[in-house]
């Protein structure tokens, strides 16, 4: 199993989020790959032990009173994974990035703080929902995120224009740090975030004019026909979180459900949809 270099650290007490981010600034030049928290502790990895050491003296100078530890962390599944690159990204007119990379001015900038839920936009699945969200009307809409994660999809909407956002997620974890994002990008007048089972929860919601599901093949197979029944006519969905291998069953469970494939995105072997509910007869 691969294993990433990483700095454990500690501090004297419970560190504010403001201490973890001056902390993640003065490694900035060691392009740390990535960062989670553990309890008190949080961990930031690197692409080489060499890159790790460096930041360990950095710190040492710049706070003699955090504990660096070097730990080799295993890789163990593919949300950690998506996370081992944290770069800004850019999507289009988007750009994804941690809060300790400041906003150039040039972009409309979505600050996600890179921690269990799922979403920094180093996913395919993500970047295809961003880049998907980029070629449709969200001025004015209702959307649903179903499956927010981090948020960014939420506020990614808000951000061209959406008129009122619902952002859920079945994982507590994810809807705590959704809220966080959220407030961090100034967009809690517009995004609301709650837990919710999308399966047997999203009916009560009430219809959206735009929903969001970067989910999985085969939960969105299973779930085409409520998802489309929580659209308004000519109502739009982004599906994502498709492997090409699972494509086919998705886009027969959405024709099934009354949905019209306008736009197909890849990257790599995932896949990402952007359907219509056709109005008229079904
Ligand atoms: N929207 C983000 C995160 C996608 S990961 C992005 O595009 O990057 C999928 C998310 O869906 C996870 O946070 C997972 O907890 C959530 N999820 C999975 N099944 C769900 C369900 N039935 N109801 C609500 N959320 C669900």
């Amino acid at each position: 199993m691969r294993h990433y270099p990483a700095l454990r650290l500690t501090w004297p007490s419970r560190p504010t989020d403001d201490a973890i981010e001056r902390t993640l600034a003065v490694v900035d030049d060691t392009a740390p790959t990535g960062y989670d928290r553990e309890g008190d502790a949080a961990r930031i990895f690197f692409a080489s032990p060499a890159a790790r050491d460096l930041a360990r003296e950095l710190l040492r100078t710049a706070d003699p009173a955090l504990v660096c530890a070097s730990v080799d962390v295993p890789d163990e599944d593919w949300a950690e994974r998506s996370q081992a690159a944290l770069g800004p990204v850019r999507v289009g007119a988007l750009v994804v990035a941690p809060p300790w990379v400041p906003p150039d001015g040039s972009a409309p900038w979505i600050t996600i703080v890179p921690s269990m839920g799922f979403g920094t936009g180093h996913h395919a699945s993500t970047r295809l929902c961003l880049a998907l969200a980029q070629s449709m009307p969200l001025a004015g809409c209702r959307v649903l995120d179903a499956g927010t994660g981090s948020g960014v999809l939420a506020i990614a909407a808000w951000r061209l224009g959406a008129a009122a956002v619902t952002a859920v997620d079945l994982d507590q974890d994810a809807v705590d740090c959704a809220i966080d994002n959220v407030a961090r990008n100034g967009a809690a007048g517009g995004v609301a975030v709650r837990a919710l089972d999308v399966a047997t929860g999203a009916a009560a919601l009430g219809r959206v004019d735009v929903v969001f599901a970067n989910l999985t093949g085969d939960l969105l197979a299973r779930q085409a026909a409520l998802l489309v029944s929580l659209l308004e006519p000519d109502g739009q969905i982004v599906v994502s979180g498709v492997m090409t291998s699972e494509e086919a069953g998705v886009a027969g469970a959405f024709s099934a459900a009354g949905a019209r494939i306008v736009e197909r995105r890849a990257e790599d072997e995932w896949v990402g949809l952007r359907l219509t509910r056709s109005s008229g007869p079904a």
